[in-house]
């Protein structure tokens, strides 16, 4: 079986999409860049894990990002028989992570994602792959990626040493082009 990949910024976007209680809760937080309260994702995440495709595994993306999630994760899996095996940490300038962020495009039909600087759609603001308009995510705003970073040194960057002390934490230079990223990861994968 494939390992889902796992990652509450979908989940809580699809909640929005269909306007359901945990996605109306998340969208004031969302829009601004905040993160979520712990408590709703939490929830999200508990319910998530529990679903029968991830007893072999999985990969989380966007998740923990605060040191209670972080510790919340660690009982919820013990509760499952499970642990987390390796954390990695995509390492990118500033620059660099508002160039991408800002180019990201998302297809509105198909949720396929573009970038206008590294992977452009064919026609612009069409999805290749089923003909969608292409939007860009609220928080994608050049003002509100610079909130995200700053919400991201103050509450997430802490966890690092939380894995660092498990040494499960490996970094990747994610400044380089994908092939060379997918290598580093695979590197430290394989280094497990
Ligand atoms: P992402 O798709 O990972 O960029 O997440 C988009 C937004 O969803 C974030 O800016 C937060 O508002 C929310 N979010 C995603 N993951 C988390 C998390 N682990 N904790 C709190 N909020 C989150």
């Amino acid at each position: 079986m494939d390992q889902p990949h796992i990652a509450p910024g979908d989940i809580l976007r699809e909640e929005l999409r269909r306007e359901s209680r945990l996605g109306l809760l998340a969208r004031p937080f969302m829009e601004k860049g905040e993160l979520v309260p712990d408590k709703i994702v939490l929830e999200v995440m508990e319910k998530r894990l529990r679903k029968p495709d991830s007893k072999e595994g999985f990969i989380l993306d966007g998740f923990p990002r605060t040191l209670v999630q972080a510790q919340m994760l660690d009982q919820m899996l013990a509760g499952l028989n499970r642990k987390i095996d390796l954390v990695l940490k995509f390492e990118i300038s500033d620059q660099t992570a508002v160039r991408r962020l800002a180019g990201r495009r998302t297809c509105s039909v198909c949720g396929a994602i573009y970038n206008l600087h590294g992977k452009p759609p064919r026609k612009k603001d069409i999805c290749d792959i089923c003909g969608g308009k292409l939007f860009q995510r609220p928080d994608d705003k050049e003002e509100v990626i610079y909130h995200r970073l700053r919400v991201y040194r103050q509450t997430t960057q802490p966890i690092e040493e939380y894995y660092g002390c498990q040494r499960k934490l490996a970094s990747v230079n994610a400044e380089s082009n994908r092939r060379e990223v997918l290598s580093q990861v695979l590197h430290a994968i394989q280094a497990l």
